[in-house]
């Protein structure tokens, strides 16, 4: 029996005239991720993607490009359907075949046919009530229909290319193709909350590279490597991602030697946007991600953060701004973050920290005590000193 991938894709239908480019990023982008597995057709109609295998290699690797098309920005929902000629004998061998191992512990299913090609002789109840009642005769009593809140939902569609069967759709990614909204740098620290702001400009299109900054040695190789790896976690979506490594070490013990100590943390981020605003014209983005939120420690007041924006001129993106902690954590742990993310090393922020930070700093306050050490040098020096990781996935595409 010959099966196919269905991924649906929703919000691009209403990009009007940008509709066609957008999925033509989207169909890349598949077929990238599936080349490494085998010979695939990637099609499209009616807001759907059609994933067919087309050597043996493809056919062996059908759960493997399930998990891929699920990890791609822009595809709402993912199905592997059975195909069947397109007449009813056809459609109900293959329903009775292919459709009980997905009712394996459901109670109740329901059965639902979609019909585009108009010229097939039945109607779409029709259709449903032949597919119904052949699952329940193969079933033999192991399972009712409940028409208002089945566990599985069975459906047949019938379209010009032939008729589907699949019986459970599973969430897809979500959002908008990779690369359909420009490029932005991610300041990627160790935390949670940086990786999952990556991944939500991502998911709306947003290209991302990061930049970390380490304080070697007072921060450890595995602080680095920690960041690295997550990286290549938010890359099971990306694919790719380049981490710009630079050392803030000189510029720390700068600032430890010449300011008020309540100054450090906002005058090392005020360096890091600095930095960051830098490289992210290097590398050709045109904005700044945070994982900052409203209140969640002195550096993230109102008056902080505005302090520490007004040293860029780039737009600075705070996906996370308005969340709860724990909204953080529930995505960090959806999209495979938190684990690592929680690993206890040392960040650049948290040494050298100041025992009453400021919490509503005045910029003229600020600005007095950034006059009073040469950071335009320090930050020279620590960009000439960047190291740049191509990061990629461990397995496949
Ligand atoms: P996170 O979980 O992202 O570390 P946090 O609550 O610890 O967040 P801060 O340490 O104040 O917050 O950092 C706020 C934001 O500044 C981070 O979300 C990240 O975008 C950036 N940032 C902090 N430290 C670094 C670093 N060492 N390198 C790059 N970016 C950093
Ligand atoms: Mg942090």
């Amino acid at each position: 029996m010959k099966e196919v991938i269905l991924g649906k894709y929703g919000e691009l239908a209403l990009k009007g005239l940008n509709k066609s480019h957008f999925e033509a990023i989207l169909t890349r982008e598949i077929k990238e991720r599936l080349a490494p597995l085998g010979e695939f057709s990637v099609t499209r109609a009616q807001s759907t993607v059609y994933i067919e295998p087309q050597n043996e290699a493809a056919e062996r690797a059908v759960g493997d490009a399930f998990y891929e098309v699920q990890h791609v920005f822009g595809i709402t929902a993912v199905a592997r359907a059975a195909v069947a000629e397109k007449d009813m004998d056809s459609i109900l061998r293959t329903a009775k075949d292919y459709v009980p191992q997905f009712l394996y512990g459901a109670k109740t299913f329901k059965a639902e046919a979609k019909r585009s090609d108009k010229k097939f002789p039945l109607t779409s109840p029709e259709i449903s009530a032949a597919v119904g009642r052949a699952i329940c005769e193969v079933m033999r009593g192991r399972i009712k229909v409940d028409v208002t809140s089945p566990d599985v939902t069975v459906i047949t569609e019938i379209r010009e290319a032939g008729a589907y069967i699949h019986a459970g759709t599973f969430p897809g990614a979500g959002g908008l193709p990779y690369g359909t909204s420009g490029k932005a740098l991610l300041l990627l620290s160790g935390g949670i909350d940086s990786p999952v702001a990556g991944y939500m400009m991502a998911r709306r299109g947003v290209r991302i590279e990061a930049v970390h900054f380490e304080s070697y040695p007072y921060t450890s190789e595995q602080a680095r490597d920690k960041v690295l790896e997550l990286a290549r976690i938010l890359c099971e979506y990306t694919r790719t991602m380049n981490v710009h490594v630079v050392s803030v070490t000189k510029i720390q013990e700068e600032l430890r030697k010449c300011c008020d100590e309540d100054y450090f943390t906002l005058l090392l981020r005020r360096s890091m946007m600095r930095l960051a605003e830098r490289v992210a014209k290097k590398c050709g983005a045109s904005a700044l991600i945070t994982g900052e939120s409203v209140g969640q420690v002195a550096s993230q007041t109102m008056e902080a953060l505005t302090v520490t924006d007004c040293a860029v001129n780039m737009p600075v993106f705070r996906p996370c701004i308005g969340m709860d902690k724990d909204e953080i954590v529930v995505r960090s742990r959806q999209i495979g973050t938190f684990e690592t993310s929680v690993l206890p090393y040392e960040d650049c922020c948290t040494i050298f920290t100041p025992r009453h930070p400021k919490t509503k700093p005045e910029l003229e306050k600020v600005l007095a005590q950034e006059a009073k050490y040469d950071y335009k040098t320090l930050e020279d020096e620590a960009l000439a000193g960047e190291t740049v990781y191509p990061v990629k996935r461990k397995i496949m595409g």
